[in-house]
């Protein structure tokens, strides 16, 4: 007997869960961007609405500094430097790419200044950032409210709990098994105001 073979593809599935209040979204092949959160440089997994607004305008003056810090440091010359054709070669690709960055992402916030100028390729900086930077995955964490303490993750929280009152998870559940008959019990308690 013939077995079929499954229907083989690529795609997989995926699932995001916000780290913040738990709604979930999943569906194949779909990335972060597609689920509608957002994930920080720090991993905070986060709806994109916790994030509040992140204006085009942060994020152009954000990536500008990033490309001009970058580009900066490579024009500091040390003793080593005269000697190490690999690393001076790399310094000038790097502040080559880096300055197409800095011109493209320009067009992408103000559009293109001159008519000479070619077809700009991002609608704006969102996208610009998107193509370039990952910018879903690789939230900056100044724009994280996780990571500014305007929010606080469960678990973040309750690792801070546990430190300041001198608690691991096992001499906390010990308490609470002594002090509770059963987890109904423990519950009322927890939402007793
Ligand atoms: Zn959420
Ligand atoms: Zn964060």
């Amino acid at each position: 007997m013939k077995i079929r073979k499954s229907f083989v593809t690529n795609s997989s599935s995926s699932c995001y869960v916000c780290h913040f209040c738990g709604e979930s979204a999943s569906g194949w092949d779909i990335g972060i961007r597609e689920a509608g959160m957002y994930m920080c440089e720090n991993e905070h997994v986060l709806c994109k609405e916790h994030y509040g607004e992140i204006s085009e305008e942060k994020i152009y003056d954000y990536y500008r500094k990033y490309l001009i810090d970058e580009i900066y440091k490579c024009y500091i010359v040390d003793d080593d430097l005269i000697n190490n054709t690999r690393e001076i070669k790399r310094r000038i690709s790097t502040t080559t790419n880096f300055f197409k960055m800095l011109k493209e992402m320009e067009k992408s916030y103000y559009g293109a200044q001159d008519l000479d100028d070619y077809v700009e390729e991002y609608d704006n900086v969102k996208e610009f950032v998107e193509e370039n930077f990952d910018f879903s995955y690789n939230v900056p964490s100044v724009f994280c409210p996780v990571c500014n303490f305007e929010k606080i993750l469960d678990y973040e929280g309750f690792q801070y709990l546990l430190k300041i009152t001198g608690h691991t998870e096992k001499t906390l559940l010990e308490k609470i098994k002594k002090e509770f008959k059963s987890h109904d019990e423990f519950m009322k308690f927890n939402r007793k105001t």
